[in-house]
């Protein structure tokens, strides 16, 4: 059963991009409109960022941040005070030329991320050691001028958080980088089901206007990277050029010490390449908008509904539930909500009631067990428990599977040229060997692991001393 209802979905292995695209609209996800690269959130999709946005705010809050709001617009002048970043993100922005019919004296960008807004927010509020840490985050949408794009993977407005820091020394100021990509790090395995390697940027692909970025890196079904979350230590380059500073416990003058750190919709593009599968969306029971859908069967029977939605009503003490009343057939039902990837399905029938049972579907395995209803809170628990479990570790396998290593640029060559995955290999820190790679293989750096192993003592481009063991991969 169930072949003719999941047939628009291309296969992961046929096209993995069409697959993508499939997923995100068929699941009820998205909706494309006549806004170049950006998406409309559907209320399944924006369900599941809220789930998410909630675990990464109450971690957030936790680590004693405080959240702003900032404005939307950034005049030119503003964002043309550190040089740097200006360079980096100029090519990405979007620009407001005109009030009305009004031609503006100034134009005025739609915020790529707001460093400069807290910047010059910061000068006004910090004069004193008293006065830090700053720690602010901030909900917002910011818009980065993308050439190509893909639903929640890269779009040309997204959603994000963006955290805005201010310390005394650069030691708090590392610490505070390291805290926060650590909360990235637990959201994403810990809620999401997506194993994470922390590592650090390459100059090359750092943050414009940084002094070194920290990363999360993460792997796709079809073994491609994601950059899934970023926390820069900015130094004192921002607090020079907009002069924020404090009068330390000696009574000396010194400029504050910054962090930013982002995450975003991204996400949810990460959280589909990692677990769906050919029948859709697999969502991890922590994440999910519904965790249990509860389907009765020959409803139109006395006494099924009823029952059916007592049972919705008992089983919201331990899991989000939702029932499906609709007069569509099961097997309909069946399939809609594995293609949107509900960790449990429930079903309950005539025969059921009569037996104090009900079945549970479990969407990761497709196994089926019968459970009496006696057991039945206590039993939702612990398989959601366990679809989390494995679902990580199933991610954490498939990574392991598509990561390679290589010695020698013909090896490093040899690997990209038949797979995809992460490859690690040694690097001497010349941005040069780090171009020849993307150029030869179509790989990036995406980072240096904290955690170094000594592959070889050789750069795997140049041959010359290493210094860095880096993840290399083909990146979204
Ligand atoms: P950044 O401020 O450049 O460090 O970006 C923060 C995070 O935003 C990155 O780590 C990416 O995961 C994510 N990101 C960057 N560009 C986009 C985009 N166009 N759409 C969605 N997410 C993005
Ligand atoms: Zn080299």
């Amino acid at each position: 059963m169930g072949k003719e209802f999941v047939k628009d979905i291309t296969a992961m292995d046929v096209d993995f991009a069409q697959w993508y695209t499939d997923v995100v609209t068929k699941a009820d996800l998205i909706d494309y409109s006549s806004v170049r690269g950006s998406m409309i959130i559907r209320p399944y999709g924006y369900a599941l960022w809220e789930n998410i946005k909630n675990e990464l705010d109450s971690r957030i809050k936790e680590t004693g941040h405080e959240n702003v709001y900032m404005p939307l617009f950034i005049p030119e002048s503003l964002l043309q005070k550190e040089k740097d970043h200006i360079e980096g993100f100029a090519p990405e922005v979007a620009w407001v030329t005109h009030g009305g019919e009004e031609e503006l004296a100034e134009r005025w960008c739609v915020r790529p991320t707001s460093e400069v807004l807290f910047c010059e927010h910061y000068k006004n509020i910090i004069h004193s050691y008293r006065d830090l840490p700053k720690l602010y985050n901030q909900w917002a949408n910011v818009v980065r001028w993308e050439k190509t794009t893909r639903p929640f993977l890269r779009t040309l407005e997204f959603l994000w958080q963006e955290g805005h820091t201010c310390h005394a020394t650069d030691e708090e100021a590392h610490e505070e980088t390291v805290r926060m990509l650590d909360v990235y790090a637990d959201v994403c395995e810990n809620v999401l089901a997506i194993p994470v390697v922390k590592g650090q940027k390459t100059d090359k692909e750092k943050f414009a206007g940084a002094k070194y970025t920290y990363t999360i890196e993460s792997l796709m079904h079809d073994g491609k990277a994601l950059q899934s979350g970023t926390s820069h230590h900015l130094g004192d380059g921002f607090a020079k050029a907009f002069g924020i500073q404090f009068t330390d416990k000696d009574g000396a003058l010194q400029h504050v010490q910054q962090t930013s750190w982002g995450f975003t919709t991204r996400i949810i593009g990460a959280m589909i390449m990692v677990h769906g599968d050919d029948r859709g969306l697999v969502i991890p029971p922590k994440a999910a908008p519904t965790q249990v859908m509860i389907v009765p069967i020959a409803q139109h029977k006395e006494g099924v509904l009823d029952y059916a939605y007592e049972l919705k009503k008992t089983l919201a003490r331990v899991a989000r539930v939702d029932i499906d009343g609709s007069d569509k057939k099961p097997g309909w039902k069946f399939n809609e909500y594995e293609m949107k990837g509900v960790p449990l399905r429930l079903e309950v029938g005539p025969k059921d009631i009569e037996n104090n049972q009900v079945v549970l579907v479990r969407r990761d395995t497709g196994e089926k067990t019968i459970v009496l209803t006696d057991h039945l809170e206590e039993k939702i628990t612990e398989i959601l428990k366990d679809i989390q479990r494995h679902l990580f570790e199933k991610a954490k396998a498939l990574r392991e599977e598509k990561t390679y290593m290589a010695q020698n640029f013909s090896e490093l060559k040899e690997i990209f040229a038949e797979k995809t995955g992460f490859v690690k290999a040694m690097w001497c820190g010349d941005r040069s060997c780090e171009d020849q790679i993307k150029e030869e293989t179509g790989a990036t750096s995406r980072c240096m692991p904290f955690n170094q192993e000594a592959i070889s003592t050789e750069c795997v481009c140049c041959g010359k001393a290493a210094k860095k063991q880096v993840y290399w991969a083909k990146a979204y």
